[in-house]
């Protein structure tokens, strides 16, 4: 398996490539079956994968995470080279530095959708991410990229960037995969203690309670108050909004998307479900 940590390395590597179709799945790393289920559906779908490994600062605000970001590599490589040695190459870019040299100062910027959900109390996170996207977009030239459904904000914000600004490359969605228990894979789930874990089932059960609800009459659309938490958790957010613009649910929406971000200690983890009230 190609393994390439510069981007004047990769760049090369890429110019040699042609007539081939590209899927790509960037990723900060410590992947899980989340992850590879991204992976197996490139490789099922195209010549070749490219992962990017890269745990981007931009997207991190200043009391978050991005020093303890657990920091896999070798493992990761393994996990890829079990499902596949020759048709996958990793862009792992060996320091931040490597993509944002001293003199960098551009910025990508999707309006609208940054500023809900996640964004209320992350700012300045969806433009880190849309900035890195578009890099690696436009060094991997990809033909198909594909994205987790668990970021449906991220991938909604992704999607809008991709047509607003003409990018020449297919967005594939992807279902959120699971634990038994129905705890969503994340890289942050490593942080919980064995009770944080269970505690964490709160979110997803929250999320059902509302579908239910919802299901049942369609008024608790328009109903946005935060479930009971046990003390050990607190709510970041809880929103009932429209799939196409992440704006709160009104009566007149189909295409519902209910979607928690929720503390457990210290760990901010995030899970969504959807709802297709067309019929
Ligand atoms: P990350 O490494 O957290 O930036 O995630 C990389 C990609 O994997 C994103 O498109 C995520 O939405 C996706 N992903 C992460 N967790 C899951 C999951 N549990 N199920 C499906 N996709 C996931």
């Amino acid at each position: 398996m190609k393994i390439f940590k510069s981007v004047s390395e990769f760049t090369q590597f890429r110019k040699s490539l042609t007539n081939m179709k590209i899927g790509f799945i960037p990723t900060m790393g410590n992947l899980h079956q989340g992850h590879l289920s991204l992976v197996k559906s490139s490789l099922s779908q195209t010549k070749l994968t490219i992962v990017s490994i890269f745990v981007n600062p931009l997207q991190f605000g200043e009391n978050e995470d991005f020093g303890e970001y657990p920091r896999t590599l070798d493992k990761d490589l393994e996990k890829l080279k079990s499902l596949d040695k020759n048709n996958i190459v990793v862009f792992a870019p060996s320091s931040a530095q490597e993509i944002y040299p001293e003199n960098f100062s551009s910025k990508i910027l999707t309006m609208g959708m940054d500023d809900k959900l996640c964004g209320t109390t992350r700012p300045g996170h969806f433009e880190g991410v849309t900035t890195i996207v578009f890099i690696l977009f436009q060094l991997v030239r990809p033909h198909l990229a594909f994205f987790g459904m668990k970021d449906f904000q991220q991938l909604s914000i992704i999607k809008k960037m991709v047509k607003d600004l003409y990018l020449n490359v297919e967005i594939v969605a992807h279902p959120i995969i699971r634990e038994e228990s129905g705890l969503a894979l994340s890289s942050r789930n490593q942080y919980l203690s064995n009770t944080e874990r269970e505690l964490a089932l709160n979110l997803l059960e929250s999320l059902k309670l509302k579908k239910e609800l919802i299901l049942k009459d369609k008024n608790y659309l328009l109903d946005q108050s935060l479930p009971k938490l046990p003390k050990e958790c607190r709510w970041d957010y809880l929103n009932i909004v429209s799939q196409n613009t992440l704006r709160p649910a009104t009566l007149t929406d189909k295409k519902i998307l209910i979607a928690g971000a929720m503390f457990v200690g210290t760990t901010r983890l995030i899970d969504n479900l959807t709802l297709d009230l067309t019929c």
